[in-house]
């Protein structure tokens, strides 16, 4: 088919709602690892990895090989009869994230979440929540109440026992003033309504938010503070989970060990999977029948073994962590040599995002959108998230190689620089064809004529190489 005819039955078909990336968008009908293909034979190498899903590469011949074989061998009963992928699941969730004892399966990131906040629910046996503003948690009741991004807040009559505190985040504040004024906040509502709250749920890394990390020690002593109330920490770390950020888990790295967590996307490597996970005292309060349709099913089970395999076996996490600074520092440079355009780069291991016109985001989401379209007709896909929608977003299948960042940086570059002298000349054109006086070269912090030469041939020039 081809992306118009595509296009047509989505826009016939599917709920106004359904959006998707792209002016010229391609049809995927394959992939290989960090590679998709298009209806047209053009391969792009994946840099968003269907935000974090894939990170164990697209078909890993290792890991769809398990699929297939539990596929041809028994697809589904029903999770009351007993079939041995899940509870081998179980047990090495248990083995890997050992303050986690228990787990229960479902089979996305929405039901996750939603599963850990009723779980909190009925351990505190009080009804409310506390969230940070620009989060994401889901697309269900319940965790659209608990994100905070007004555009994913789909549902009009939200739960009201709701607390949202500022996030640790400012552009341009201080990390740690940002994480005392949430701390200051979450201290307020604490003494407010504390005999209220079931749990605070956070994402280690907001990534939908535009990849905000939490600040160094915020959790653990958001952590401290919830304690003193009896109010559970939840960690969503569906976007996190599973090495991207160079550990299993993003929390455990920032230094804090939640009560419940809560994880999706990698674990399934492109296979539907969810999942909560909880302590031995905190599971004991879901002491009633409940079970899921499809949660632990024997093929999305089979599938998540052969990616903690996988995982485990090629040391994904310290991947993560090596070409995620290698890509960090590559970005930082280009923000140094494009200052008027990426205000900020942030995010850890392969969980990167570089902000586009902090000062002016509707120009940024404009830009952000531009830049997508011409890395994808380079051959590399990019994300973009952020509160404005102004930030590229980098989180790649960790199988991704060395060659493909520094391709990736190089085309970025050319593509940056392209979106930079057509803006010195429309500043020469308004000014009357001034030119750039030394006063804006030192202002873009580069070594030459800013944005006049891409980053990449200059550093050539210098006999350098990004790393
Ligand atoms: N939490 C986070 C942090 C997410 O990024 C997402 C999805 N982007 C969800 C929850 C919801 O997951 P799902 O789409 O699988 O329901």
């Amino acid at each position: 088919m081809t992306p118009e005819e595509v296009v047509a039955l989505r826009k016939a078909h599917f709920f106004p709602c359904t959006q998707h990336f792209y002016r010229n968008p391609p049809v995927l009908v394959s992939g290989s690892m960090q590679h998709v293909t298009d209806g047209e034979g053009r391969v792009y190498t994946d840099f968003f990895a269907g935000v974090s899903v894939v990170a164990t590469g697209h078909c890993n011949p290792a890991i769809a090989e398990a699929t297939v074989r539990q596929a041809r061998r028994l697809q589904h009963t029903t999770t009351i009869y007993l079939t041995e992928p899940s509870a081998l699941l179980a047990e090495r969730l248990a083995k890997l994230l050992p303050a986690y004892p228990r787990v229960f399966f479902c089979n996305s990131g929405s039901e996750a979440n939603e599963g850990a906040l009723v779980l909190a629910r009925r351990h505190t046996k009080r009804r409310g929540f506390i969230s940070l503003t620009e989060s994401l948690h889901g697309r269900t009741s319940l965790t659209t109440s608990v994100t905070g991004l007004s555009m994913w807040r789909t549902d009009p009559f939200p739960d009201d026992h709701v607390y949202f505190i500022p996030r640790p985040y400012e552009f341009g504040l201080d990390p740690q003033e940002a994480a005392e004024r949430s701390l200051s906040a979450l201290e307020d509502v604490l003494n407010e309504a504390g005999d209220n709250i079931a749990a605070m749920i956070v994402e280690p890394i907001q990534g939908n938010g535009g990849m905000i990390v939490m600040p160094d020690g915020y959790l653990a002593r958001a952590k401290t503070l919830l304690e003193r109330y009896g109010v559970l920490l939840i960690a969503d770390e569906i976007q996190t989970g599973f090495g991207r950020t160079g550990q299993l888990l993003a929390s455990r790295q920032l230094g804090v060990q939640p009560d419940i967590v809560t994880m999706a996307k990698a674990l399934g490597g492109g296979i539907p999977i969810g999942a909560f996970a909880a302590t031995e005292e905190v599971a004991a309060s879901l002491n009633v029948p409940s079970a899921s349709t499809f949660g632990g099913n024997p093929v999305s089970a089979a599938t998540a073994l052969a990616v903690l395999d996988y995982i485990e076996a090629e040391r994904l996490p310290e991947r993560a962590e090596r070409l995620g600074t290698a890509l960090k520092r590559g970005l930082e440079r280009m923000r140094a040599y494009y200052p008027h355009l990426l205000s900020e780069v942030r995010g850890l291991g392969l969980m990167l995002g570089a902000e586009l016109y902090a000062g002016d985001p509707a120009r940024g989401a404009a830009v952000t959108d531009r830049v997508l379209e011409e890395m994808k007709d380079r051959g590399f896909l990019i994300g973009k998230n952020g509160v404005s929608r102004n930030v590229l977003a980098f989180q790649p299948p960790i199988v991704i190689e060395p060659g493909d960042i520094e391709a990736m940086l190089e085309a970025l570059d050319a593509v940056l620089g392209g979106i930079e002298q057509e803006r010195l000349k429309e500043e020469e054109a308004a000014e009357g064809a001034k030119t750039p006086t030394p006063a804006d070269d030192v202002s873009a912090g580069g070594s030459g004529p800013a944005g006049k030469e891409p980053f990449l041939s200059q550093e050539a020039a210098n006999g350098g190489r990004p790393e």
